[in-house]
């Protein structure tokens, strides 16, 4: 249990840094400005196929983070880049909250994010002893991990309005000694922002947003996260823990979409990118949120206007509020749409989006989801290598090989089940159509009779039965397993 507000001391965690030596070390964006390219910058290149010089040009002009806390790194962490010529990323929000959910069936949730292609996690416990789980996860993973540090701050204080600025910069400063890659701070709602929402149909719906709306009501005061931004950014610049400035305004419903309070927001955003960067620190920009179809295109791009085309995080966006059950799938047509015009970063929705704490099930369905914008959203980019697996899938189709299209499928293991669910009994992995069309009308099987002059009733002589195995060495879901 952490102690009460103000028995911190905010040096202890500088020193531990200091003894080990890496306090003094430049951030990736200090160092990409300097024309230095560092190990990590090369990882990335390497991952994305890019020259490691278009690497150091993107972070230094704060277009591509790289999220790579020093502490994390001397743990195992394989830095990745988010950024507009870097691949679609996801994240997967997990943790469990105060009244459900235990810390090895969060772990076991991180676990299956982690195998079926999550890029980054982010841990939004909430309840009792949540710097023990925080730990947990950061030893156990290779990817970035995110917090949203309020959090804490609430669960520690009685109420949100007992918080200093002093005690909310402690709390950030442990969680970076623990390791954390990026932090969601509301810094960027402000006192006069707070009439704005009045007229919303769902008002604040950002957990951070409500909890600072909160202090600003009862302190009459501007929010302390805004006042204190340079003292943040002095803790994210010794770890180098990358901004992710967070939206306490996004709207809830689509009738709150792109509205004054969201876009005062949004500039507010823009004004502490470019300050955070001239402090030496990488910074992201959280998005909507529920936003229609026609609107999405219009959000991105005033985001990339105003925010320096900081990388753009967006959460979902919902595009319908009638989904609830599946709201995944609701978010992942918003999640392709706006990456297609820009977005870094999806942070998956799961179908239980608004009803309740996902559950494993849900959270490999959310992830799922979320590949498969992203994976669109690359092949219409054009990004290096993204439609290679497509091509080997579709190949592998028209020559019905079986155990490849379940190998190069998003989610093998659901392939697999659903065509032996419907299989009939002795059908082989060998089989030349499946139960949908059936062999006489299997319309890949009559273009191949075509293609070789032989007769729908006689075996066919594919490329399968020669083909020697491809790797995928394109597909980021299989290089991830
Ligand atoms: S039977 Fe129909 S669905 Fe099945 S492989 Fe042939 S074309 Fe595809």
């Amino acid at each position: 249990m952490w102690p009460k507000a103000g028995s911190f001391v905010t040096e202890q965690p500088r020193r531990i840094l200091l003894g080990l030596g890496i306090d003094l070390m430049p951030t990736q964006i200090e160092s990409a400005k300097a024309g230095v390219i560092t190990p990590e910058m090369e990882q990335v290149a390497e991952g994305e196929h890019l020259s490691p010089e278009l690497v150091r040009q993107e972070v230094a002009r704060g277009r591509m983070v790289i999220p790579a806390n020093r502490i994390h790194l001397q743990k195992g962490l394989r830095p990745i880049g988010i950024g507009l010529v870097c691949r679609t990323k996801i994240n997967a929000n997990l943790g469990k909250s105060a009244l459900q959910s235990s810390v090895e069936e969060e772990l076991e949730k991180v676990r299956c994010a982690i195998a079926l292609g999550a890029d980054t996690v982010m841990d939004l416990s909430t309840g009792k002893d949540l710097p023990s789980l925080r730990q947990l996860i950061i030893d156990s993973v290779q990817v970035p991990v995110g917090t949203v540090p309020i959090y804490e701050v609430a669960e520690n204080l009685g109420d949100i309005a007992e918080m200093t600025p002093q005690y909310f910069l402690d709390v950030v400063e442990r969680q970076a000694a623990q390791g954390v890659d990026y932090m969601t701070i509301h810094c960027a709602l402000l006192r006069e922002h707070l009439p704005l929402v009045e007229r919303r149909t769902t008002g604040i719906v950002s957990r951070g947003g409500a909890l600072i709306a909160r202090w600003m009501a009862v302190h009459k005061a501007e929010n302390p996260l805004y006042t204190h931004f340079d003292e943040i950014c002095e803790i994210f610049r010794a770890y180098d823990v990358t901004w992710s400035l967070g939206d306490g305004l996004r709207p809830g419903s689509l009738a709150d979409a792109t509205d004054a309070a969201q876009l005062a927001e949004l500039r507010v955003m823009g004004e502490l990118t470019r300050r955070a960067r001239q402090l030496g620190c990488q910074v992201m920009v959280e998005g909507p949120g529920h936003i229609p179809l026609d609107q999405i295109e219009l959000n991105v791009k005033l985001q990339q206007l105003w925010c320096d085309e900081a990388p753009f995080y967006v959460l979902g966006p919902v595009v319908t509020d009638v989904a609830a059950g599946y709201d995944h799938i609701a978010s992942a047509i918003g999640a392709a749409l706006a990456a297609w015009y820009g977005a870094s970063l999806l942070c998956y929705v799961t179908p239980r989006e608004h009803l309740g704490l996902p559950t494993l099930e849900d959270v490999r369905a959310g992830v799922v989801a979320f590949k498969i914008a992203a994976h669109a959203a690359d092949v219409a980019r054009g990004r290096p290598g993204a439609q290679d697996w497509d091509n080997r899938m579709s190949r592998a189709r028209f020559r019905f090989d079986w155990e490849e299209q379940f190998r190069l499928a998003i989610d093998p293991q659901t392939a697999r089940r659903m065509w032996q669910e419907v299989a009939r009994p002795g059908t082989t992995t060998s089989a030349q159509y499946c139960s949908m069309c059936g062999p006489k009308f299997c319309p890949m099987r009559i273009s191949h009779t075509i293609q070789e002059g032989s007769s729908v009733d006689e075996p066919l002589a594919t490329s399968a039965d020669t083909a020697a195995p491809t790797t995928p060495a394109s597909c980021p879901l299989q290089a991830g397993r």
